[in-house]
């Protein structure tokens, strides 16, 4: 099986549009971008069609990295903006401890503060990194179930693994967490009945290389002859495979959790 994220997407487009309007709510968001980064920019402007879609105010804004922080404590106190993110990886220069401390945490769309990270400790969280939660959702939407499981997450970074694993834990999945320096990675795939990937290498996991019944979440993303592909290459064999695409799976939610984010903050003031 595919298992494809626009439906989840829309799914959740709807959910947050309709509170939205069932509620009456007005959410203000401002999404900062560094000179020149323009992958950034696009990316912040496909997040901004949703975000017409559903109702949110979703501004993109150009900024220097020497105006960083000052300008997060402006919009921390502008009464009139209820959330803003950062486009990552941040430049060379700006200190991702000093702009995550920065944030207001009930303005953090990216849940990037260490009081948002830290709630992730608590089934009860509200806002979630964006990436590890479409992760979840696009197989808890598809009627997958994670509570018993054995999960392998590849990456430890604190956009994907770090929250991810504190995240299926909450879901009473079992879980292992890899990064480069992990032995025996081929066993523990083997071993494990979910399969998180955010290497960001193309074809770092073969279809053919897998034995036994699993599903793969493919996070990565690659760009390779002009063309997006994830790390899990589909290279023939898939009878007991199920696996999330690339692109059209975790990506294509992850714009639809940041603007559940938006509302979830709203819903805290
Ligand atoms: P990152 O910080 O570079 O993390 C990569 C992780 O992969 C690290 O933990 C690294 O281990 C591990 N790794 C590298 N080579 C490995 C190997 N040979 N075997 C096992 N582990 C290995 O990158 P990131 O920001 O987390 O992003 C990871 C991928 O996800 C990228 O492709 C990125 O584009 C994608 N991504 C997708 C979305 C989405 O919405 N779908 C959002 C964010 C990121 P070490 O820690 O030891 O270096």
């Amino acid at each position: 099986m595919i298992i494809q994220g626009k439906d989840v997407s829309n799914k959740i487009l709807a959910e947050v549009k309709d509170i939205i309007s069932k509620n009456k709510l007005e959410i203000h968001t401002v999404a900062l971008y560094f000179k020149g980064d323009e992958e950034s920019k696009v990316y912040f402007q496909s997040i901004k069609k949703n975000a017409d879609r559903v109702g949110i105010d979703f501004r993109i804004t150009e900024i220097g990295s020497e105006n960083l922080i000052e300008e997060i404590k402006r919009l921390n106190d502008d009464q009139g903006i209820d959330s803003i993110i950062i486009a990552r990886p941040f430049p060379e220069g700006v200190d991702s401890v000093e702009v995550s401390e920065t944030i207001d945490p009930d303005k953090d769309l990216d849940c990037i503060s260490p009081y948002n990270l830290g709630r992730l400790n608590y089934k009860d969280y509200d806002v979630a990194p964006a990436t590890a939660k479409a992760a979840i959702d696009i197989l808890k939407y598809n009627g997958i179930k994670l509570s018993g499981m054995n999960s392998l997450i590849i990456n430890r970074s604190i956009t994907v693994g770090r929250p991810l694993s504190q995240m299926l834990l909450n879901e009473d999945s079992t879980i292992t967490v890899a990064h480069s320096k992990t032995k025996n990675i081929e066993e523990l795939i083997e071993n494990n009945d979910i399969v998180f990937l955010a290497v960001g290498k193309p074809g770092y996991l073969k279809a053919t290389s897998i034995k036994n019944k699993k599903i793969i979440v493919d996070i990565g993303i690659n760009v390779v002859d002009k063309k997006v592909v994830g790390d899990f290459e589909v290279d023939g064999k898939l009878d007991q495979i199920d696996y999330t695409p690339v692109p059209g799976g975790v990506g294509t939610v992850t714009s639809a959790e940041i603007l559940m984010n938006a509302l979830r903050l709203k819903m805290r003031s």
